[in-house]
This record gives structure tokens, sequence and C-alpha cells, in this order.
């Protein structure tokens, strides 16, 4: 569905993008993950046809971005970072509208307006104007223009940025119910945003895929070092600590200061290869151990973190904003001087 060869995008001579390949399969909803200013952005916005590629290939259903750009629009529903609302439409007169700009033949375009309100669940707010929503409800007056004309490949740019936890799940969910009828991709800078929602992650560093893989793979391969707290109530530390110890993939087991209080509550630390917690619980209930609690301590934030080389990569963002501030001095400084800063390719 999607194929991206040795992209590359520059905007005058600051390489943002590049090289970046990529595939993405029918049907598939893929997470784009990176911190700020890794590239997510401009990668979505060159597949959206949005922006021009500086070079290399990028194709959408087969069709090429540069060469048959309104065959590709006409095959991508696009929500970018800001959505370009307009405030004194009502929901349904902008989704109409959005509907007529991709060419949903017009007897159409109201029952295609009704299921995308269905689907996005906006029928409470159908009538009203779009300056007056709440940040959420115009995240999801975003997204049902960018599926009104069922477009085959849908691009989410940071969907969930702003919104609150509840918001945030009935996003997840919006996201999921369009598995199968489309392929996605949707970005994001926190992991766990995104990662129950997708079939694969691409982690993007500095304009390039630094990995790729599923959210299990990514347990299995920087999982070492992952740390779980067990809290249990009753058995003596002599009893529990050799029936945990003696489980594959464990490494260290230690009692720590317990999670709550209480003389007969133990909280151990355990430090394994892989993801233990389900042989950690069958092992001590299966020993009538009561568990009061099991806490992963070592999140997915902080595996990404370690992916993309942890401190490092906070140095290599600094030293990113440096130069961005420095090549914003020079474009000053070139202005001030009637010349005229590089264009964007
Ligand atoms: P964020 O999560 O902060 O939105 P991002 O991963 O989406 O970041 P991009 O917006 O694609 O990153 O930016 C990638 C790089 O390109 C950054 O260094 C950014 O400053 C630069 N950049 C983005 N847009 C422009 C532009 N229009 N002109 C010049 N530089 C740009």
């Amino acid at each position: 569905m999607i194929e991206i060869q040795e992209l590359y995008k520059y905007y005058g001579d600051r390489r943002a993008i590049g090289p970046l390949s990529l595939e993405v399969a029918k049907g598939e909803i893929v997470g784009l993950l990176g911190l700020n200013g890794a590239g997510k952005t401009t990668t979505l916005r060159v597949l959206a046809c949005d922006l021009l590629p500086t070079s290399g290939t990028v194709k959408v259903g087969g069709f090429d971005v540069v060469a048959a750009p309104d065959e590709v629009r006409a095959r991508v529903g696009y929500l970018p970072d800001r959505p370009p609302l307009y405030e004194d439409m009502s929901v349904v007169e902008y989704l109409a509208f959005a509907a007529r700009l991709r060419r949903v033949a017009a007897p159409a375009v109201t029952k295609r307006v009704s299921e995308v309100v269905e689907m996005t669940e906006l029928g409470d707010v159908r009538g009203q104007m779009i300056g007056t929503l709440s940040h959420g409800y115009r995240q999801r007056v975003g997204i049902a223009q960018a599926i009104v004309h069922r477009p085959e490949f849908v691009v989410l740019d940071e969907p969930i940025s702003g919104l609150d936890p509840v918001q945030i799940v009935e996003m997840r969910e919006l996201v999921r119910s369009l598995r199968g009828d489309h392929t996605v991709i949707v970005s994001s800078h926190i992991l766990s945003e995104i990662s129950e929602t997708c079939d694969r992650l691409l982690v993007i560093e500095d304009g390039r895929i630094s990995w790729v893989g599923t959210e299990k793979q990514l347990f299995s391969e920087l999982g070492q070092g992952m740390q779980l707290a067990v809290t249990v109530r009753g058995p003596s530390a002599d009893r529990v600590l050799p029936l945990v110890r003696a489980l594959a993939g464990v490494q260290e087991v230690e009692v720590v200061a317990a999670s709550e209080p209480g003389d007969d509550v133990l909280t151990l630390q355990i430090s394994s290869k892989s993801d233990v917690r389900d042989q950690v619980c069958r092992a001590l209930v299966s020993a009538d151990v009561a568990v009061i609690e099991l806490v992963r301590r070592q999140g997915l934030e902080s595996m990404v973190l370690k992916l993309l080389g942890g401190d490092e990569a906070a140095g290599r963002r600094k030293s990113r904003k440096k130069r961005d501030a420095d090549q914003a001095m020079v474009d000053e400084a070139a202005q001030a001087s009637d010349k005229q800063p590089t264009e964007g390719a």
C-alpha cells in the first residue's frame, strides 16, 4: 500500500528526513514514534501530498506522490497536527464541505456525513459551531474529515495530543475501528499512547527509521533489565524468595520496602530478562501465596528512551535545537541584508 524508498526532505540546506525507506501493507495500522523534531510530521506531510520530497520515491497504492498527486490525494485522508477547521461552520456543514472537496458524489454527501458522524461519535454536537467545540471533539472532527471520502490510507498526525485520559481511550478505539477498511499511519511522541493501537511500531530518529517491530518485540529486545515489584501477604521472605528465583528468566530478586503497611506484607523487586509477570503470578498463586499487587517498574517509555540512546538522545535533541537556532540567525541575517534565504526543495 505504501512504499517509500530513500526519501530525503530538506528545508533549505537542513535535512529533516533521510534516508528513509519503509513499506506498509494494506490494512496495517502503523505507529510512527519519535521525539520532538525527529521528522514525523515531515514524513506524514510527504505521504499526504502536502509537501514534495527532495529526493527518493514515495508511492501510495502504486501512485507516485510527485507524478500522480491527484491519484494519491484521492486515496489519502489526512489529519494534520493542527487540523484546518472552519470555526464558524457547524460540524455537519464542515464535513459536507470536506466531502464535496474530496469529490464525494453530491447525492451521497448527506449519507456519508451521517456515517462519519456516527463513527466518530459526533452526534451530540453535529449542529454545533466548530469554534465552540472542546479539543477532543475538534480532533474527532479532524478524523471525520480525513475519512469522509473513504480513503484507503489514513494519516493521523498526533491525534491523541492534548486529550484527557477518557478522550485518549476513546480516540484509541476510534483509530482501532479504522482497521480493516483502511491502512493507517498514526504518529506520536508517547509510546504508550499508540502501542496498543498499532500492529507495528516504527521509531524515527533524526529523520531516519531506527527501529521497526511490534510492542512484543520491543519487550523481548529491550526488556533486559525489566523490573517488577510484587507485593504478597502472608508468607516469609524465606518461603517466597526461592519460588521466584527458580523461575526461568528471573535474574535477581530482592526484598524492598513494602509498597503498603502491614506486618505480613512483603514486596519483592524482580529483575528479569523477559516479561515474566505471568510466570511469577502463576508460581505464587499455585503455592498459595496471596499476591496483592504486581507492578512493572520499568515502563515502555524508558525502553524507548533506551532505544533512542537515553541521555544521548536528549543531547542530540539539544544540539539539533542549537543548530536550528543557529540556522534561524543565519536566515535572519540573510533577510536583513536583503538576500533571499534558501527555499525548501
Ligand atoms: P514534533 O513532534 O515536535 O511535531 P516531528 O517529529 O513532527 O516533531 P518535524 O516537524 O517533521 O518533526 O521536524 C523535523 C525537523 O525539520 C525539525 O528539525 C524541524 O525544526 C524541521 N522543520 C520542520 N518544518 C520545517 C519548516 N517548515 N521549515 C524549516 N524547518 C522545518
